[in-house]
């Protein structure tokens, strides 16, 4: 059976045997959702999910990750959780799903989230799991096991960047280089850059090159600080990297009225805002998402620098 067979069945396996994922995508079916029209033409989902206030408030502080359990390692799952073998990843379903279908896709070892070394394991992710678009999350952009290398995917086609990616309304060729083709977006209120190929050694080298000029900006940090969506569609691959400038914005902190409880991850950036307290869902303005990704998002010309600095372009 195909990793994509399996992967079904136990998304339909374990949402019948393990009551916490039972209750959970029952519960899926009931969340609130609306469409926030942007400037520029382009919309954001909002989803009211109060099952996300775990991950969206969840303590990433050195000593708050080194004093619980981590819910990642096999020893520590509960064992009504079943996964897929999958090279050196484990396929398991997520308890505590923003897609009707998600997944979360650990490391089989306790080892630091680092995109660099398992950017490859990615791409071939996307392409056994065809439905799905792979996401990862930085260790200060949304990752609630900074400690653990994970990725997590969701079924294609929920979130809005994809179709307007295909549009061809925002996303602009910039270059192309060693056989891949390298996309800025303009009007869509984040910085993004976008690569297609058909080759995922060559995706892989462009990746690896952009990582090295994100890296040289933010010598501080473990590594650049950064969401990335990848799925395999029509024989090509397709990477879509938000540098990121802050990990939660100014909002999260406030006290009151003005405090917007969200913490921005890789499927905010792909225009569906996860919101757990319903204050939230309720006030949410296209000005306060446009501050938002101002905020944590690298800008639109920010991004265009880095695709010309690729390209030696400068
Ligand atoms: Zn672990």
């Amino acid at each position: 059976m195909t990793t994509s067979l399996k992967t079904k069945e136990l998304i339909k396996g374990q949402i019948q045997k393990w009551d916490l994922a039972t209750t959970n995508y029952a519960g899926l079916q009931k969340v609130k959702t609306k469409s926030i029209p942007m400037g520029g033409g382009s919309e954001i989902k909002v989803q009211f999910n109060p099952e996300r206030m775990r991950s969206s408030a969840a303590k990433v502080d050195a000593k708050s990750i080194q004093e619980r359990p981590c819910f990642l390692c096999e020893k520590n799952r509960p064992e009504v959780q079943e996964g897929i073998a999958y090279k050196d990843f484990t396929i398991l379903i997520n308890p505590f799903p923003i897609f009707p279908e998600h997944l979360t896709i650990p490391h089989n070892a306790h080892t630091l989230q680092l995109i660099a070394p398992h950017f490859k394991s990615m791409l071939d992710l996307a392409v056994e799991l065809p439905e799905f678009t792979l996401f990862y999350n930085g260790p200060k952009c949304g990752a609630s096991a900074p400690d653990h290398f994970h990725f997590q995917a969701g079924g294609k086609g929920f979130m809005p960047l994809e179709a307007d990616f295909r549009s061809g309304q925002y996303a602009q060729l910039k270059h192309e280089k060693g056989g891949v083709e390298l996309y800025s977006w303009k009007g869509y209120n984040r910085g993004i850059i976008s690569m297609v190929s058909s080759n995922p050694k060559a995706i892989a080298k462009q990746f690896e090159e952009m990582h090295t000029h994100l890296t040289a900006l933010q010598t501080e940090e473990i590594e650049p600080m950064l969401n990335v969506l990848a799925y395999h569609e029509f024989e090509h691959y397709v990477v879509h990297v938000f540098p990121r400038t802050l990990h939660r914005p100014a909002c999260y902190f406030k006290e009151g009225e003005g405090q917007i409880l969200i913490s921005p991850a890789s499927v905010d950036m792909g225009g569906v805002f996860i919101t757990p307290r319903p204050e939230d869902y309720e006030k949410m303005t296209a000005t306060d998402i446009a501050d938002i990704f101002n905020q944590v998002c690298m800008s639109e010309q920010g991004c265009d620098q880095v695709l010309d600095a690729l390209v030696g372009d400068v």
